[in-house]
């Protein structure tokens, strides 16, 4: 890889993360546990580097905010469902009485890095927030998401900071069905989506490109079970690289979830934390080319506290990189064949 010399940056790290988001707790057996933050401060805590990185506190999101992409119905149902736990708003979304707050808390900690970073302040972000988001959409939560959390960032960036192109990668094992029905009609906003399939929720085709005005800006690549290293990092780095030098993003926002992890109970992917270190290397170079380094990764899934850990750690050391580190690995079949069927209309690789 080419060094950019020339470019300089401002801005440093952060990272979100908040005990507060320990008090949505979706039932004893639930795979999206409380512990799953806690197997990240942990992670957190040994960083060599602790001294780079600002901590960024969290606020609740008001109503107006979440609608930006929530109906009235479904905060108002988010809100009442709380208030009669523990209750239920899909067959695998538990709620607890903390857990309308804590969905506020995750999506405002969420604006607050949005705030952070196009005030120039921060340059690269991770957001710790749980619940998840990446599934929740119009009108629905679903899929242990109760807010959008990445949509409702993608909304405010262009919405209060006048942002025209923000680009969504979803590294997690699941597609975020909800996160591309948000922006399925529009060009601000390109929904890039590599996941599992078939899985949980069923959407993500390849033939999932956008409606009208935001026709090729969804971007969908489905992939396997079983599916490795030597499939993803290559997608990162050669396909989507390539799509977000096309498209210029103004900041990249990453959906990470970690549940493509080999360890993990829920996916069925192979991948390794080797490979989600890499993949993270290619959006921030990615974001080093078209916006001065401006990203923010939001926690979604991952479901094994081992691979949690380790990703963590992956992705914090790769921020502390001026040129995160890709791996260079020899593509294998399935790689070749998800970059033939990929057929998108306007973009190269
Ligand atoms: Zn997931």
């Amino acid at each position: 890889m080419t060094r950019q010399a020339h470019t300089t940056f401002s801005g440093g790290l952060g990272y979100l993360i908040d005990d507060r988001y320990l008090l949505h707790n979706p039932g004893a057996r639930h795979p999206e546990s409380p512990q799953r933050l806690l197997a990240i401060k942990e992670a957190i805590k040994i960083r060599r580097d602790a001294q780079r990185w600002r901590r960024i506190y969290p606020r609740k999101a008001t109503h107006e905010e979440l609608q930006l992409v929530h109906s009235p119905f479904l905060i108002e149902r988010v809100e009442k469902a709380s208030r009669r736990a523990p209750s239920y708003l899909d067959y695998d979304t538990a709620v607890s009485s903390e857990s309308f707050e804590t969905a506020l808390l995750a999506a405002g900690g969420v604006l607050e890095c949005i705030d952070g970073i196009c005030s120039g302040d921060l340059r690269r972000v991770v957001a710790f927030v749980r619940p998840p988001g990446h599934h929740a959409d119009h009108r629905s939560a679903r899929g242990f998401c109760l807010f959008n959390n990445v949509a409702l960032a993608a909304a405010y960036a262009i919405r209060k900071h006048g942002l025209e192109r923000v680009a969504v990668v979803d590294i997690d094992v699941h597609h975020g069905n909800g996160t591309q029905s948000c922006f399925y009609n529009t060009p601000d906003v390109l929904y890039v989506s590599s996941h599992q399939s078939p899985l949980y929720p069923g959407t993500g085709d390849f033939s999932e490109t956008g409606m009208d005005g935001g026709k090729g800006f969804t971007l969908n690549f489905p992939l396997p079970e079983a599916t490795g290293d030597s499939t993803f990092v290559p997608l990162y780095t050669k396909i989507i690289a390539a799509v977000l030098d096309q498209y210029a993003p103004q900041i990249i926002l990453v959906s990470a979830g970690f549940d493509g992890h080999v360890r993990d109970p829920l996916g069925g992917l192979d991948l390794t934390e080797r490979a989600y270190r890499s993949a993270a290397a290619s959006l921030m170079r990615a974001a080093n080319r078209s916006c001065e380094g401006r990203i923010c990764f939001v926690l979604e899934g991952g479901y094994s506290m081992q691979a949690l850990k380790e990703c963590t750690e992956a992705i914090m050391e790769q921020m502390e990189l001026e040129y995160p580190e890709e791996l260079q690995l020899r593509e294998d079949s399935v790689f070749r064949e998800i970059s033939r069927r990929a057929t998108t209309g306007f973009w190269k690789w």
